[in-house]
């Protein structure tokens, strides 16, 4: 019989602009022992996120990878061996096991899934995880919408933006997603229910803002940054409130990027500007997975999933958040 392997991508260099493989190393390991108190665990999936990029270069809200070490990543895996009495052999579970197929762990950061045959694995990484979380939160918590008002969503038919706009809707507001290209705007208009489109793209954002916010931006929640976040700026009402969840066309800028133009706005307008980090939210987990669950088995929530099959492509898998050619939360399938 031979040994089984563990596969790694580790880091090898740090990336300047989009990912490249040869900024990863892809190492094979044999499969390592548990040892006392700890669990080997087979991966099954692994998240494939935006804030990626940013921990292969620099320390943000967690450490940058060191160069050689296993790509860190979120992963969902089901237990081999267990030495640890929190989980059986077996059990699937969550946690940050990287970018490889087996990993050990003491059990710091694992979560143990619920058996439940309705739910997919893969939606503990989107719906019912950080992505999940990331939209409710972002939108109740810091946007806190209200009937009758406009909310602007940025990376709209995305993971989390395609949930920001239908948990808009469920509120009552008026939403309006700005995304690239004929089919994402066709996607969040007639599946999702929004408002409307606008495919920066295609036409210029003000111009589109314009036409389909004739009362202005009460909420905007913003997943990009740049000259996206200037358009929305310039058309935001008195006591916006603007989300800042996330800045995804400057993850892979080569040199610093400008503040918005239009920052001016947010004095005139009396608007508030705020930053979240989903972990801020862990310990309410629950509250959002109640209603998101709630909302999904009523119709009123959809999301899809974007699946790339084998662990060899994530490094350039990668690459699909960033030229918008994943449709939906991107994940690999090990
Ligand atoms: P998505 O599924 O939304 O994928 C990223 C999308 O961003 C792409 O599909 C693309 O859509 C769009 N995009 C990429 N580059 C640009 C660009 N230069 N200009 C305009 N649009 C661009 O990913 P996620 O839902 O996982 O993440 C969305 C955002 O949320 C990211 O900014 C991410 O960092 C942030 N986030 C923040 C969290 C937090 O805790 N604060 C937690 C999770 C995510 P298109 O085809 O429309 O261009």
């Amino acid at each position: 019989m031979t040994a089984k392997v563990n596969r790694q991508w580790r880091l090898a260099a740090r990336p300047v602009g989009l990912i490249k493989e040869s900024d990863f190393k892809l190492t094979e390991q044999p499969v390592p022992e548990p040892g006392e108190g700890e669990v080997l665990v087979r991966n099954l999936y692994l998240s494939l996120d935006p804030t990626n990029r940013g921990w292969c270069e620099r320390d943000t809200y967690m450490p940058a990878v060191k160069i050689g070490d296993v790509m860190r990543g979120g992963t969902i895996g089901v237990v081999e061996q267990s030495r640890n009495p929190r989980f059986q052999e077996g059990a699937v579970v969550q946690g940050l096991l990287g970018w490889q197929d087996y990993a050990i762990s003491d059990g710091t950061g694992l979560t143990a899934l619920p058996h439940n045959e309705s739910i997919p694995l893969t939606a503990y990484l989107g719906l019912f995880g950080h992505i999940g979380l990331s939209a409710y939160f972002g939108l109740l918590d810091i946007g806190k919408p209200k009937a009758g008002e406009t909310l602007v969503v940025s990376a709209a038919a995305g993971a989390v933006g395609s949930l920001v706009g239908q948990i808009g809707k469920i509120k009552g507001c008026r939403v309006v997603g700005i995304a690239g290209g004929e089919e994402k705007g066709r996607w969040i208009t007639g599946e999702l229910g929004f408002d409307a489109a606008i495919d920066y793209k295609a036409e210029p954002v003000l111009d589109g803002l314009k036409k389909h916010c004739p009362d202005g931006v009460d909420v905007y929640f913003e997943n990009v940054g740049g000259k996206i976040l200037d358009a929305v700026l310039s058309v935001i009402n008195i006591k916006a409130r603007v989300v800042l969840c996330g800045l995804i066309s400057q993850y892979n800028a080569t040199e610093p990027q400008p503040g918005p133009y239009n920052f001016g706005n947010i004095l005139i307008r009396r608007a508030r500007v705020e930053g979240f980090i989903v972990t801020d939210y862990m310990n309410r987990a629950q509250e959002a997975i109640a209603d998101l669950a709630k909302w999904l088995a009523e119709g009123k929530i959809k999301y899809r999933i974007d699946v790339v099959e084998g662990i060899e492509q994530a490094p350039l898998a990668l690459n699909k958040l960033f030229d918008g050619s994943n449709k939906g939360k991107l994940i690999v399938k090990f």
